[in-house]
């Protein structure tokens, strides 16, 4: 049998990918590295790119491939303000996951974008077969 290869496209920004592995349950995990170069100082609102290290890591859900779970693991950069009072330690923000959701949870980070996506393609639909209005 040919292996075939297969690409499919993380469509996560700021990240790099640096293995791609199967766990014990046979579920895919993408471990990724932050490329962001700063953030925003949690008490005065500056960007600032003084690097501090990373935080712990994080397991964030993705979308299945072929049916089969999707785990994100990534060490979320950690960055020094200097004009803040005691040099206050600030952990990136990421366009694509919000940090204030619980950790682990089994909901895929891009759901909210799919549930957006669907209740357009719903309401489409919707105007397109009972009021026959149609958007190209
Ligand atoms: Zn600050």
């Amino acid at each position: 049998m040919n292996n075939v290869l297969l690409q499919i496209p993380l469509d996560i920004p700021d990240v790099k990918i640096e293995k791609f592995t199967k766990d014990s349950q046979h579920q895919f995990v993408v471990t990724v590295t932050s490329t962001c170069k700063s953030a925003e100082c949690r008490k005065c609102h500056k960007t600032i790119e003084k690097f501090y290290g990373y935080d712990k890591e994080i397991t964030l859900r993705h979308l299945p491939i072929f049916a089969t779970p999707v785990w994100i693991k990534i060490k979320p950069k950690r960055f020094q303000c200097p004009d803040c009072e005691g040099k206050p330690t600030t952990t990136q923000q990421c366009s694509w996951y919000d940090v204030s959701i619980p950790r682990n949870r089994e909901e895929p980070v891009f759901l909210p974008t799919i549930k957006a996506k669907c209740i357009i393609s719903t309401l489409l639909h919707l105007l397109r077969t009972t009021f026959y209005i149609d958007f190209h």
